[in-house]
């Protein structure tokens, strides 16, 4: 049986945890897009890990986890996160896709330079080399990473995309030209050290489903995040959709039976981008910013302060329904407790209209949030696992979310920890 664990909103949705969760009763765990760019944080008994490329499950001993084809893969961050879990007494089970492909070290570098040519209209990049990266995938100038074991087809391939890279360096971006033998070494190097990890992968997927192996396809980022049915250009370069799952992994779409969408009970954002339902006043921004997660809403990769803002109903039906969601797991609603009142965007008015439809991206521009107050619970229910246990208001909101979602809320998060967990 095949499931996704995907995002509803704008990732950071505390996919980690749920997936780290499920994973128990996992045999394989994949990553099938993205790449080093967000990153997971989970908290279990072997300690606090803040994963970005690793999936999920490189916390449980049992399960093999897979780099899949559609991930960028960068293979420097892949070895030092890898050697940083096994530093803390973790032994995971990789495989790395023969087909995925590698980020090269100028997508780093041009990613960089495009967000500082850009300046004010910058995207907001995690400056990882993902949108570079992505780029040459489909220009078709990417790299294999089993082309980093042919010494001499490498060295000529290497030759032929730098023409491009060098033009670009030296008179767009006014940058030393890259040498090719240097690249070719080093890449030669990467290619050494991530090869234990190569494998067929799709063959080893296609016997596991055969065997009625329990797969899970984990999901970076969220709905509105992804390049097609997200908000374009503010989104990121591969598909953060549970059917690109069958895809990234390389799986029969139709072997997809459950497609879990995580939301949390507010919002945050990073990157730049429509967010109707953000808060604009700076001090309950910082309270709830401060409040959100287990460390406060700020990144996992960059450390750089999340956006925040309140439940958004609109965004998060559209980011259930483009997901395929079957269930839906509400996280962070411990964050809540602190408040009065908790104002929930229930529309968008949009040139004096209200709507309950997402917008396309032009018409999300000048969306206006209308927001519903629902009543807090004022306390504290960090750790609640049973979901008659919490107050009235509490179930309420609960309530509500599914309403508005449309989709069945099996899993209700009451803290970062696995064991702060509701299951409905
Ligand atoms: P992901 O990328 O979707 O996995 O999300 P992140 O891991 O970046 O962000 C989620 C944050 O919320 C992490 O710091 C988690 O430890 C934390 N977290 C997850 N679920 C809960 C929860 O129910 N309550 C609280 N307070 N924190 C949570």
């Amino acid at each position: 049986m095949v499931k996704a664990i995907v995002g509803a909103n704008w990732g950071d949705e505390g996919k980690g945890k749920i997936t780290d969760l499920l994973a128990n009763d996992s045999d394989i765990v994949i990553r099938f897009q993205g790449g080093a760019n967000a990153g997971h944080t989970i908290i279990n008994e072997h300690g606090r890990f803040a994963l970005h490329l690793m999936p999920s499950g490189v916390c449980h001993e049992n399960i093999v986890n897979i780099i899949g084809n559609g991930v960028a893969l960068d293979i420097n961050k892949f070895i030092a996160e890898y050697e940083d879990i096994c530093s803390q007494g973790l032994n995971p089970k990789l495989m790395v896709s023969d087909r995925v492909q590698v980020i090269m070290p100028y997508h780093v570098d041009f990613d960089r330079y495009e967000e500082e040519r850009l300046g004010g209209k910058a995207f907001g990049s995690t400056k990882s080399g993902i949108a570079p990266f992505f780029s040459d995938k489909y220009a078709k100038i990417g790299f294999q990473v089993s082309e980093l074991f042919d010494e001499e087809s490498l060295r000529e391939k290497i030759g032929r995309v730098l023409e491009i890279k060098n033009a670009l360096l030296v008179n767009l971006y006014h940058k030393d030209p890259i040498d090719a033998d240097e690249l070719t070494a080093e890449m030669l190097r990467q290619g050494q050290l991530i090869k234990p990890f190569v494998a067929d992968t799709q063959a080893f997927l296609f016997d596991a489903i055969k065997e009625g192996k329990n797969i899970l396809l984990e999901g970076q980022l969220g709905s509105m995040k992804d390049p097609d049915m997200g908000i374009y250009p503010m989104v990121t370069s591969s598909s953060t959709l549970a059917g690109y799952g069958a895809v990234g992994a390389g799986i029969p779409p139709y072997e997809i039976m459950q497609v879990i969408c995580v939301t949390k009970a507010y919002s945050s954002a990073v990157g730049a981008g429509a967010f109707v339902s953000e808060i604009m006043d700076e001090e309950k921004a910082k309270e709830l910013r401060d409040r959100g997660g287990d460390k406060g809403e700020y990144g996992a990769t960059t450390g750089r302060p999340r956006r925040v803002g309140w439940f958004d109903a609109v965004a998060t039906r559209y980011g259930c329904k483009v997901q395929g969601a079957t269930d839906v797991a509400l996280t962070n609603i411990d964050v809540l407790g602190y408040l009065d009142e908790i104002p929930v965007c229930v529309g968008y008015e949009i040139d004096g209209e209200v709507t309950k439809d997402f917008p396309n991206p032009t018409k999300l521009n000048r969306a206006k949030p209308v927001f519903e107050m629902l009543p807090g619970w004022k306390s504290d229910i960090r750790g609640f696992t049973s979901f008659e246990a919490l107050p009235k208001e509490a179930q309420d909101y609960v309530l509500f979310i599914e309403k508005e979602a449309g989709v069945h809320v099996s899993i209700v998060s009451t803290g970062p920890k696995r064991e702060e967990i509701i299951r409905r």
